[in-house]
């Protein structure tokens, strides 16, 4: 479960976050889905801990990490990360790369990755190195290296973005499966409306740093708050 409760954020005077408020249950996506600039990254940063916001506060499982007196370091929040650029380790095979961000002794951290590399359908892969892997293999080392501690929360930035359109097909339905079956808490970042109409359970629309509509995917397409929100949506194919 995660909350943001009237979020905001100012670069230079400028509200690049401006009094935003969600909140995701157990096993629900959420998608933020807006134009480039909006705000969508910063988000997503302030709900991980990586940025801190001016005012407002973030609420994991009902608990507040983050307010005007506090701050929960994102090493201390039980969220899983998966941006588009954020690579795997070149230097550590592809158990280690998953077992890096786990506890405990070293037998129980590698049989762990083990069963995260197979649940994304590399089972044997943990002696190979990142470059070794195709761009696909890469992005399900990805995430099971997020999903490896077993975090509450997922928070995922343009996560399928490098792929080509196959491959992000079989991907991110592979990952939407897994976070179902975890009840993993879901904020997924984009800017393709495409990828927000296929996976999310709940639409955010986003504009200059505020949030516009919120719905079930079909009604958001089918009910766009306005014009600017029509256009913007059309580009599903
Ligand atoms: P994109 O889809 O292009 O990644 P976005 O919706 O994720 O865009 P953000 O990355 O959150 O948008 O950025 C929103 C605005 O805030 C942009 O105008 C950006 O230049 C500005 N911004 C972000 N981080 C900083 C910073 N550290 N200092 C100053 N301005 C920043």
């Amino acid at each position: 479960r995660l909350a943001l409760d009237r979020v905001a954020r100012t670069f230079d005077g400028v509200a690049v976050v401006d009094d935003l408020s969600l909140e995701i249950a157990a096993g629900e996506v959420l998608c933020l889905l807006g134009p480039s600039g909006c705000g969508k990254t910063t988000t997503l940063r302030i709900a991980a801990g990586v940025e801190r916001q001016s005012s407002g506060r973030v609420l994991l499982e009902g608990v507040v990490v983050s307010d005007a007196n506090r701050h929960e370091p994102p090493e201390r929040r039980s969220v899983g990360l998966m941006f588009q650029d954020f690579a795997l380790f070149p230097h550590l095979d592809i158990a280690a790369n998953i077992a890096f961000g786990l506890s405990g002794p070293k037998r129980e951290r590698g049989a762990v990755a083990e069963r995260f590399l197979e649940r994304v359908g590399l089972k044997g892969f943990g002696g190979k190195y990142p470059h070794m892997l195709s761009g696909g293999e890469q992005q399900r080392v990805a995430l099971a290296r997020a999903l490896a501690p077993n975090p509450r929360v997922m928070l995922m930035d343009e996560p399928f973005s490098g792929l080509d359109n196959r491959l992000r097909d079989a991907v991110r339905d592979q990952a939407l499966s897994i976070l179902k079956a975890e009840g993993t808490a879901v904020l997924l970042v984009t800017h393709d409306p495409e990828e927000a109409m296929r996976m999310a359970d709940r639409i955010a629309l986003m504009r200059k740093g505020r949030i516009v509509q919120t719905g079930a995917p079909y009604n958001v397409y089918n009910r766009p708050v306005d014009r600017e929100a029509a256009s913007f949506l059309s580009d599903v194919n």
